[in-house]
């Protein structure tokens, strides 16, 4: 049944008809950043066998001088990605006055490792009851990753997947150090699903692999990926963008995986 000695049994979150934390491994992939080839991107994801699309039209930026995002011009493009492979689509509120725009365009929400501490954003999410994919905010304990998790299900929105993406420490080789303590942890304190972004969290291309499959071998419920056709030439996160092959090569290696 999935549970081991001291962790507990999973209860399932659905993102349109792909459900995380019943033993398989659904992949979440798309671009760093919707662009105006959108649709196309959307499809090599599919194509390399993600189920779910990153459709992030707003983007967290350290500096304000960085593009910001398309914003509502990429709201249609969702709805052709859509229609274009079926796949159910997740994206980004930065604010609360995002998330019912985004409502009728997407299939889930993905809090940022910036928006984990704000609560207003994760209560209007919660309200407005879609699954919401949960990241760890890049210097947040166990214990205020799992309180931002109640701040959702406290609106009555039970459909939280946390997601591990990374937390600063000294390394200053990787972008942020992947904490896969967190799967078997937060495995034994709640009954929530968990992901693993290894993009954000190796931040080079090259050691996106590595970290996915040490994610999976932990027994992580999902991978969140970023993926670009022409890598090199994203918009956003550049470096961590993998090739579709390359999203197709982790996909067929973590597939059939007995988790
Ligand atoms: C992202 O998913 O592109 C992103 C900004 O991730 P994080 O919030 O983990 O930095
Ligand atoms: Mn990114």
């Amino acid at each position: 049944d999935g549970a081991r000695d001291g962790l507990r049994r999973v209860t399932p979150v659905r993102i349109g008809d792909v459900v995380f934390g019943l033993g398989s491994v659904p992949v979440i992939a798309g671009p760093c950043s919707v662009e105006t080839d959108y649709v196309k991107h959307a499809v090599a994801a599919a194509e390399a066998g993600a189920t779910v699309l990153r459709g992030c039209v707003h983007k967290p930026r350290s500096w304000p001088d960085r593009f910001q995002g398309i914003g509502d011009a990429g709201l249609p493009l969702l709805a052709e990605a859509r229609a274009a492979t079926g796949l159910p689509i997740i994206s980004e509120p930065l604010g609360e006055q995002d998330v019912e725009r985004l409502v009728p365009y997407v299939h889930g929400f993905l809090i940022g490792t910036r928006s984990m501490y704000n609560s207003r954003l994760l209560q209007a999410v919660g309200r407005a009851g879609l699954p919401v994919i949960l990241k760890r905010g890049f210097s947040a304990t166990y214990d205020e990753w799992l309180g931002a998790a109640h701040y959702i299900r406290a609106e009555g929105n039970e459909q939280v997947i946390l997601c591990e993406r990374g937390i600063r420490t000294f390394n200053t080789e990787v972008r942020n150090t992947l904490d896969i303590s967190a799967i078997p942890v937060m495995r034994s304190l709640c009954d929530l699903p968990i992901i693993v972004d290894p993009s954000h969290a190796a931040g080079r291309r090259e050691w996106v692999a590595p970290l996915a499959l040490a994610a999976v071998a932990a027994g992580a419920d999902g991978l969140i990926i970023e993926a670009h056709p022409d890598p090199d030439e994203s918009w956003t996160d550049s470096r961590q963008a993998l090739h579709p092959h390359a999203l197709k090569a982790i996909i067929t290696s973590i597939d059939g995986w007995p988790s």
